[in-house]
């Protein structure tokens, strides 16, 4: 099967986005993210899943632990600047929880300790157990056959 087969078939999986951010020596290192999902309730786990050639990967390894932001509507630009779609360099402004970066401005900010990882294919897989999580109003940014997409009906 060919990749585009593959890519097409998961994209009809609607999702929202995140960004995915850590810090390694108080240099943060943010990175959008659609792989993601909650595992369990008790213990709290969410998984991520990153490419082994993105930069966010050693640098989750370095640091233990992540955060996830899970975007609105009006993240677009947010979302694709972390994807490395936008040519210039911004300087962001990152809120903290404890001692781990997070995105303003989201509609939840979630924070983890590695709880497990396992290598899968050309990514690896994150489970990351919840320290704290901060969750305000607001519509999500969602992605569908690789485009963005706003909800309807709300
Ligand atoms: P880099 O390319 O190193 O960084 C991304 C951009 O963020 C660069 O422009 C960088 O300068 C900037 N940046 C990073 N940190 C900072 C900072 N502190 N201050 C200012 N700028 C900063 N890939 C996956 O592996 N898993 C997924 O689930 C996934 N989902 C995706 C969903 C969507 C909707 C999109 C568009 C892409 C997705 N990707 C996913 C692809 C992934 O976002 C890109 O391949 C990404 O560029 C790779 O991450 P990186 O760590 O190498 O980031
Ligand atoms: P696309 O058509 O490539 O993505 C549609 C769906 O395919 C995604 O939602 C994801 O579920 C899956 N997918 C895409 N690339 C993948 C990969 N390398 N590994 C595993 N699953 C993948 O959408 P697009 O707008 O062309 O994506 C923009 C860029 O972001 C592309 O370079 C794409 O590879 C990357 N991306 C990567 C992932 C991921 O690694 N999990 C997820 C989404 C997008």
């Amino acid at each position: 099967m060919d990749d585009r087969t593959f890519r097409n078939a998961m994209g009809k999986f609607a999702t929202g986005v995140t960004i995915i951010t850590t810090s390694v020596n108080n240099q943060v290192h943010g990175m959008t993210a659609n792989a993601f999902m909650s595992v369990s309730l008790n213990p709290k786990l969410v998984l991520i899943s990153i490419g082994e050639k993105a930069n966010m990967n050693q640098r989750i390894k370095e640091s233990g632990k992540f955060g996830i932001s899970i975007l609105t509507k009006d993240q677009q630009d947010m979302s694709m600047y972390f994807a490395g779609q936008l040519k210039e360099q911004r300087m962001i402004d990152f809120d903290w929880m404890q001692d781990i970066p997070v995105v303003p401005g989201s509609i939840a900010n979630i924070t983890c300790n590695v709880h497990a990882t396992h290598q899968a294919g050309d990514h690896t897989l994150y489970i990351g157990e919840v320290l704290d999580i901060v969750v305000k109003d607001g519509d999500p940014l969602t992605f569908f056959e690789g485009k963005y997409r706003n909800l309807v009906n709300l």
